[in-house]
């Protein structure tokens, strides 16, 4: 039988509903616990608990937690996989750094949910079994952190969440889930080409994210130079364009070595420099903007914050960004 670390870090999954007033919130003991001889003919569960804590609450100092974690179990006991049990409204930026910071060859699964323990509907169990049977999988070894939740299997580096409330909520937009499960089989329909690995010691620098609006201005580009800020990542219209009153700030941020890097604020598509007029893509690419593509905002900012630790120098974070220190599946760099 497998050995599965599961490691329970708060959530909804781990939270209850109080009867009358609505409220959600964590509940003393964390509720799967008690489904334990549900999971006994599936795998092995090694369960820690290494933080409870709702998802709003993670910092990076906790996401560097669980690699530790992940990565000393993997050195030291004969475990074949990982579950992760966590919030949803972060689980993607947590994913997306273990994705980017974890060299174990076992599959790592997170999952979450999206209705609490004791209220109708619950996902929580139904996600947590879900999530070990695709750890316990052969075939979900080499293709990064997944996320598994509403019967589908999607990539970290996809995957978002879309919903506030819906248990759908996790879609991977434009690529779509790599698998899914069913009553009887783990069925994988894709396989990613590339992983991208890095290992900072620890995320000690400060990224911004903002999104672009109508009628923007300098105002916030100069409050991130005045802070002190590391970097800064802009979701910007359409295909990569700014109004025009942000040039100003963004020529001082750059000109301070301040990294920018963009992201289209749409939901599907790519940031690239095509338009030609005062703010379009193709100035701020020559003024230096680093135009990275596949990744939202959030995970674009969780890879900023990594590249940082390499380097800070403009022209290697964009070779970060555009040409990633990607391994490809026969190892090679
Ligand atoms: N607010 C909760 C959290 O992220 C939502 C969830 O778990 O789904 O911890």
């Amino acid at each position: 039988m497998k050995q599965i670390l599961v490691l329970h870090t708060g959530g909804t999954i781990s939270m209850e509903e109080d009867a009358q007033s609505g409220a959600v919130s964590p509940s003393s003991a964390h509720p799967l616990l008690d489904f334990s001889h549900q999971l006994k003919n599936l795998a092995h569960l090694i369960t820690k608990q290494p933080f409870h804590l709702p998802s709003p609450h993670i910092e990076p100092t906790d996401m560097f937690k669980l690699k530790s974690i992940i990565e000393g179990e993997y050195r030291n006991s004969s475990i074949d996989g990982v579950v992760i049990t966590h919030g949803t409204d972060t689980l993607e930026e947590t994913a997306y750094f273990l994705d980017l910071t974890v060299e174990v060859k076992i599959p790592v699964v997170m999952t979450g949910a999206m209705r609490s323990s004791n209220e109708i509907g619950s996902d929580g169990l139904y996600n947590f079994i879900s999530a070990v049977r695709v750890a316990c999988t052969e075939e979900a070894n080499g293709m990064g952190v997944l996320v598994v939740l509403n019967d589908e299997i999607h990539t970290a580096k996809n995957v978002t969440k879309t919903h506030a409330s819906n248990v759908s909520t996790f879609q991977s937009p434009q690529y779509g889930p790599i698998g899914i499960v069913t009553k009887r089989e783990i069925l994988f329909h894709h396989k990613p080409l590339y992983v991208e690995k890095y290992q900072p010691n620890r995320l000690n620098k400060r990224v911004a994210l903002l999104k672009a609006y109508a009628g923007m201005d300098s105002d916030l580009f100069t409050a991130i130079q005045q802070l002190k800020y590391d970097g800064v990542v802009i979701e910007a219209l359409g295909q990569g364009n700014l109004p025009p009153h942000c040039l100003d700030g963004l020529k001082k941020l750059l000109q301070a070595n301040i990294p920018v890097i963009l992201v289209s604020r749409c939901y599907k598509g790519s940031a690239q420099d095509v338009y030609d007029y005062e703010g379009g893509g193709k100035q701020l690419k020559e003024m230096g903007v680093i135009f990275c593509n596949g990744l939202n905002g959030q995970k674009a900012r969780i890879k900023l914050l990594i590249a940082l630790t390499k380097t800070t120098h403009l022209a290697q974070l964009a070779q970060l960004f555009q040409h990633p220190n990607y391994i490809t599946k026969s190892g090679e760099r």
